[in-house]
């Protein structure tokens, strides 16, 4: 049946415009919809189904012709009303199935979506602009820190260098100083790198090096700090990797950097192990899977993916304790990707994290000869005097064992001679780690632990003197 005028039909109050028109291209019927947005009143019945469409639709002798394809796909079409202004409108027209020889067409008004869509990409693209914008400023403006900061670090070094003659305070002064410029210096690069990678301006700058001695490198970078703070540190370098490959040395040490640094920042007791592996080769490309895990903190399930969003810590008290901007891991994440490769990390509360990520790098057509030809290889090896070290380290960590009285002992003799020294951030850390010694001892011990660390806290010497006595008695 033909939708006519005075059938009562549901479809009269639809919220789209819905027309009828026969093969002469006459419209025989339009819903309330239709005639108000189209601006007619009950003259749209009568009219030629072109007068709407004027673009889509002509008349011809027997009717009408067009290049439209009846069906069930909604096509975007331009709808003219009676004052011969326009709107666009998303319109489906297809073959009356009850009605032979009826065309029913069934319009939405994509007005209001199109200049929505079109505000949207709008502030998307000058959301993209300030972007930036912002990025190019925070980069021009850490460039341009970076100067002044080098200049006072050049020369407090240069001071430093020759102490003799100056007063204790000046020199501890100069000391302080150095410190903080170092740190200054270090958020700076970070700042730098994140808002170059941000604004997609970062290139990796690859060339062939020397692989080992970029891992013995950054183990020089860190292996004092490590061994002061009582840690053991383990390296394994797999035997297939190639000694040159072609990478950005820099970033491949920066990432490791990041990584091996954190590993310090949060591990008291115990150890650090890299691991570095081939896993695929693919004609002149290598994958290396490198690992750093730590026996430290750990970090809590829920906190996993916060990990590497930026300017992202763990929780605030975590910054406060150790500090960081929380710009290290994206930043390394970021480096990752871009070198073809991703950042996993595996960790638990309390028992210490794994961070691991793998990288591609190319190998020169010499190096490529003197490499075994294996396609996919992945071996871990570990000595007889590795696992008799893993132990060594498990039983530091349990009280009351020689191990575990060696390492307190060393760590409140150090921490003492830090408190001497006035150096009270560094005999935190070791009153740290003296904490975790004696996480089994018997309360006595704990409560001991426990004043000493509080006096630390407080920076009073005479209280720390007597707790330190306190616990060496007991010890
Ligand atoms: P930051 O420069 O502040 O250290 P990162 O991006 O390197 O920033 O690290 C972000 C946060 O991830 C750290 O503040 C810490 O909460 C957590 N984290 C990173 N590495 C470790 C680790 N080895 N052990 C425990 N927590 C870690």
């Amino acid at each position: 049946m033909t939708p006519g005028e005075n059938d009562l039909f549901p479809i009269d109050n639809a919220l789209e415009m819905i027309l009828a028109f026969d093969q002469k291209g006459v419209i025989s019927y339009a819903n309330d919809a239709a005639k108000k947005k189209l601006e007619y009143k009950d003259d749209l019945c009568g009219r030629h189904i072109k007068d709407v469409f004027p673009n889509t639709f002509q008349s011809t002798e027997d009717g009408f012709a067009s290049e439209y394809v009846f069906g069930n796909e909604p096509q975007n079409l331009v709808a003219y009303r009676r004052n011969l202004t326009c709107f666009p409108v998303e319109a489906k027209i297809v073959n009356s199935t009850s009605a032979v020889g009826t065309y029913i067409c069934m319009a939405n008004d994509i007005l209001e979506k199109e200049f929505l869509s079109r505000e949207i990409e709008q502030v998307r693209q000058e959301a993209q602009q300030a972007l930036k914008v912002k990025s190019e400023f925070v980069a021009n403006v850490t460039h341009e820190l970076r100067t002044p900061v080098n200049g006072i670090l050049g020369n407090v070094k240069e001071l430093l260098d020759d102490v003799e003659g100056m007063e204790a305070r000046t020199v501890k002064s100069l000391r302080l100083i150095e410190r903080c410029c170092g740190d200054m210096h270090k958020i700076i690069n970070n700042v730098l790198d994140f808002s170059k990678l941000e604004a997609g301006k970062f290139t990796l700058e690859p060339r062939r090096f020397h692989f080992r001695n970029m891992l013995d490198y950054v183990k020089a970078k860190h292996i004092s700090k490590i061994t002061e703070k009582g840690l053991g540190f383990f390296m394994t370098v797999s035997p297939q990797i190639p000694e040159y490959v072609i990478g950005d040395e820099l970033r491949i040490g920066q990432i490791l950097d990041n990584f091996l640094s954190n590993a310090l920042k949060f591990t008291a007791v115990g150890k650090i192990t890299l691991e570095v592996l081939r896993t695929a080769r693919v004609n002149d490309k290598v994958e290396l899977f490198f690992m750093v895990s730590d026996s430290g903190i750990g970090i809590d399930k829920a906190d996993k993916d916060k990990l590497f969003q930026s300017f992202s810590q763990v929780d605030a008290s975590i910054s406060r304790k150790y500090g960081g901007t929380g710009l290290g891991l994206n930043i390394c994440k970021q480096l990752v990707e871009l070198m073809g490769g991703r950042v996993e990390v595996e960790s638990e509360k309390n028992k210490g994290s794994t961070f691991s990520f793998s990288i591609w790098v190319g190998i020169s057509e010499e190096d490529s000869e003197a490499l075994p030809q294996q396609g996919e290889v992945k071996t871990t090896f570990t000595t007889a005097a590795m696992e008799e070290e893993e132990e060594r380290f498990a039983n530091i960590r349990k009280y009351g064992t020689p191990e575990n009285k060696d390492n307190l002992k060393k760590n409140l003799s150090k921490l003492i001679l830090c408190v001497e020294m006035e150096n009270w951030e560094k005999a935190e850390m070791f009153m740290e780690t003296i904490r975790q010694l004696t996480e089994e001892a018997p309360q006595e011990v704990k409560r001991a632990v426990l004043r000493l660390k509080m006096a630390i806290q407080k920076e009073n010497y005479d209280k720390v003197t007597a707790g330190y006595a306190e616990l060496n008695d007991i010890l």
